[in-house]
């Protein structure tokens, strides 16, 4: 591990933002800094050029969307500056983060996201080892242009399709749709796909609101409607391959009249069809609807791609360009 840390050829800065991996005590709560981080994980010394600062010490519910715009510019402005970027997180939260960087992100150093499972006080502790696989893809040369991904339990995620996948255990990210696209082996990288990267948007303020709206059986729609009528967008969670019942079809059309409405899968491994079925409120319907089909994003992916395309002033044509990547084509 300590030879390939030493081996590092780009700077890293270290940011650290709250969540478990700073937490600590009986009922653990954010203590630890940037600094404090770097000394749990002792190989860390060997790293030629290793900055750190403390951004925010919250938990990850606890961040508000300005701070986590603030946090991803200065993660993207260090990117920008030729430094790769390990930013400690909160888990609960890490996968929204993770996509307002990669919104953001426009360089070749990459950005990394990690946390932890277990407090730093508890046994099993994984906030180090994390920390040290997030520092080695960070730094690493073979990391160039890979954009912005997720490093934890020795996997590495694409930020636009990663989920947080399981609430305790230490291997708490993946990726159901597309697979990790690497692995870290004692601070040495293997990477066998690149993850996509969406076209950088000029993001200046993310305070839109957009709701998510699931359905389900038996749905009238009353939700959907409730949603358009006071949001600025909104996130509709379909069934299966892209269904809905027929009142929810027709409020999704009268929706999309009104507000930008992406429209992703429930499914954790969702795709949308186009032409298989004919059923009233099947996918071909959906698409027909007016609502931006973006079926390969998580609902929580897909609220955070939204809030950037609107707070980067887009409107119904310049969303449904930035995520078509996000849709079979
Ligand atoms: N369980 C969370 C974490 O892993 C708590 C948080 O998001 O701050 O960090």
């Amino acid at each position: 591990m300590r030879e390939a840390l030493e081996a590092l050829t780009r700077p890293v800065r270290l940011l650290a933002a709250g969540g478990t991996i700073s937490m600590h005590g009986a009922r653990a709560v954010p203590k630890l800094e940037a600094k404090d981080l770097i000394e749990l994980a002792p190989p860390l010394a060997g790293v030629p050029e290793l900055a750190a600062e403390t951004v925010l010490s919250l938990p990850g519910t606890q961040i508000d969307l300005g701070q986590a715009l603030e946090l991803a510019a200065r993660a993207a402005a260090a990117a920008r500056a030729g430094e790769g970027v390990a930013l400690t997180t909160g888990t609960d939260t890490l996968e929204e983060l993770a996509v307002l960087c990669a919104m953001l992100h426009d360089a070749d150093a990459p950005i990394v996201l990690t946390g932890a499972s277990r407090p730093s006080s508890s046994p099993g502790a994984d906030g180090a080892a994390n920390l040290l696989d997030a520092v080695a893809v960070a730094g690493s040369e073979r990391a160039s242009g890979l954009g912005v991904v997720v490093v934890f339990g020795g996997e590495i995620h694409g930020a636009m399709t990663v989920r947080k996948v399981d609430s305790s255990g230490p291997a708490a990210f993946g990726s159901p749709t597309a697979g990790p696209v690497g692995r870290v082996v004692e601070g040495r990288l293997w990477l066998h796909a690149s993850p996509m990267r969406p076209e950088p948007l000029a993001v200046t303020r993310l305070e839109h609101r957009v709701e998510v709206v699931s359905t389900g059986l038996g749905d009238d729609g009353a939700a959907l409607r409730r949603a358009a009528e006071s949001s600025d967008g909104v996130v509709f969670v379909a069934l299966g391959a892209g269904h809905v019942s027929v009142p929810v079809l027709g409020e999704l059309q009268s929706a999309a009249t009104r507000t930008p409405v992406l429209v992703t899968c429930r499914p954790e491994r969702g795709s949308m069809m186009f032409s298989t079925y004919g059923f009233a409120g099947s996918e071909s319907d959906l698409r027909a609807s007016g609502a931006i089909c973006a079926p390969f994003l998580s609902p929580a992916a897909a609220r955070v791609a939204l809030l950037c395309c609107l707070g980067a002033g887009l409107d119904r044509a310049g969303i449904a360009t930035a995520l078509a990547p996000w849709d079979a084509g």
